[in-house]
């Protein structure tokens, strides 16, 4: 399918580093976004201003294109399987979507394909009328306690991005002034995993079941929000081994044809549990794009087009990203503090042009790694931090 249209529902900096790699593979990119000022749209061939949910654009944009992938999971499945219907090529499957939209259905797959996740379970405000959730999230002799004990973890079910919709409530009180916050009738409840470390993996299928997997990363997140990784993971083989096999069984199993990110909780006791599937490319994956051979996004454009999977590798002993997160309200292009960044050597700033708010992520810098660098990956996160958040 080489030469072809690739369709994208969603236009922010995922699918804008997606674009930005389909000119050397002969492909171009047409955009759904409901922003002019989005990060794709800039390289975007055409245009569909709509939300990412809305199923008549992405008729509209399939109209203009050979296959339709996807940035981000905030669609509307139901509507789009009428399109798949009639005939509409979306990489990957709805099908393969079904169980992944929802955090709790997602769990509730793992679990039945036998993959390890943390103890969790559902909570329903259509259970026993529309109070229960509120019933139940501020009864101190909540089921929480008893079930599961402090801290504890609640989710929004949907639309969950960058730790939004995540609670992590650490005792009675906070789970009792809970509902306030939250608006939705279904929480996924579940066991708070005293992590060593988190890890994620990038993982990509074409349609002839061809699968390839990147190195294991490390990540860290602060307040739910990743603020960087290092690649490869320090970490035994048996884990590497282990979560590339996980990686493998979920995109066989789900007959996956594009890209995956996949997030895991390793214990102390070296056990893996799977946190989350992000059905696209991922902040963790972020490092390919300077740090591999082949790109993340590269990879996802030729695994939905048909192309041979790309290699995998590290061109490096490893690689750092660093996540550039705003501080502040502000239309500032930050020029100063990238031009600093770029004083680190063999570091690449990838700036999404985007507003500054507060959490917002604006931009990323990688730092490629020799064998004797890779020790010291801590030491330089920590300086690009200091220079990026320093007043
Ligand atoms: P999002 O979908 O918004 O990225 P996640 O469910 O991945 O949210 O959670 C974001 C972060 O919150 C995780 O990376 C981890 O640091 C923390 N977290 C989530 N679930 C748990 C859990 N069960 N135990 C401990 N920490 C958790």
């Amino acid at each position: 399918m080489e030469g072809k249209r690739v369709g994208v529902i969603g236009g922010g900096q995922l699918a804008w580093m997606m674009a930005a790699e389909a000119p050397d593979l002969g492909i171009e990119i047409v955009v759904q976004t409901p922003n002019q000022d989005d990060p794709a749209v800039c390289l975007s061939e055409q245009i569909i201003l709509a939300d990412v949910d809305d199923a008549d654009a992405t008729a509209k944009l399939a109209s203009m294109c050979d296959v339709v992938t996807f940035e981000n999971e905030f669609i509307d499945l139901e509507a789009l399987q009428k399109l798949a219907q009639s005939g509409i090529c979306f990489r990957p499957s709805l099908d393969t979507l079904v169980p992944l939209l929802d955090k709790h259905d997602q769990r509730s797959y793992l679990k039945d394909i036998g993959i390890p996740v943390p103890k969790f379970s559902l909570w329903s405000s259509q259970e026993s009328g529309t109070s229960d959730l509120q019933r139940r999230v501020s009864s101190p002799q909540s089921d929480i306690e008893s079930n599961y004990g402090f801290p504890v973890v609640l989710k929004a079910c949907r639309h969950g991005y960058d730790g939004q919709g995540t609670f992590i409530i650490k005792d009675a009180q906070a789970l009792a002034t809970l509902d306030h916050k939250v608006s939705v009738q279904e929480l996924l409840v579940e066991e708070f995993i005293p992590f060593e470390r988190e890890l994620g993996i990038i993982a990509a299928r074409n349609a002839s079941g061809e699968i390839a997997v990147y190195p294991v990363t490390e990540t860290h997140q602060v307040n739910q929000v990743c603020h960087w990784t290092i690649t490869p993971a320090n970490i035994d083989d048996r884990v590497v081994k282990e979560v590339k096999a996980i990686a493998r069984t979920i995109l066989d199993r789900l007959k996956v044809v594009g890209v995956f990110g996949i997030e895991f909780f390793l214990t102390s006791d070296s056990r893996v549990l799977v946190n989350e599937i992000a059905p696209r490319t991922h902040n963790s994956g972020h490092y390919t794009l300077d740090g591999c051979h082949t790109s993340q996004f590269a990879m996802q454009l030729q695994a939905v087009t048909g192309l041979p999977l790309g290699s995998t590798e590290l061109k490096s002993a490893g690689a750092l990203m660093v996540n550039l997160l705003g501080y502040e309200e502000s239309e500032s292009e930050y020029l100063e503090k990238r031009t600093q960044i770029l004083q680190v050597p063999n570091s690449f700033v990838h700036w999404y042009g985007k507003t500054s708010h507060p959490g917002r992520k604006l931009g990323h810098v990688t730092v490629i790694l020799d064998a004797e660098q890779l020790p010291q990956a801590k030491s330089i996160i920590q300086q690009i931090e200091s220079i990026w958040y320093e007043n």
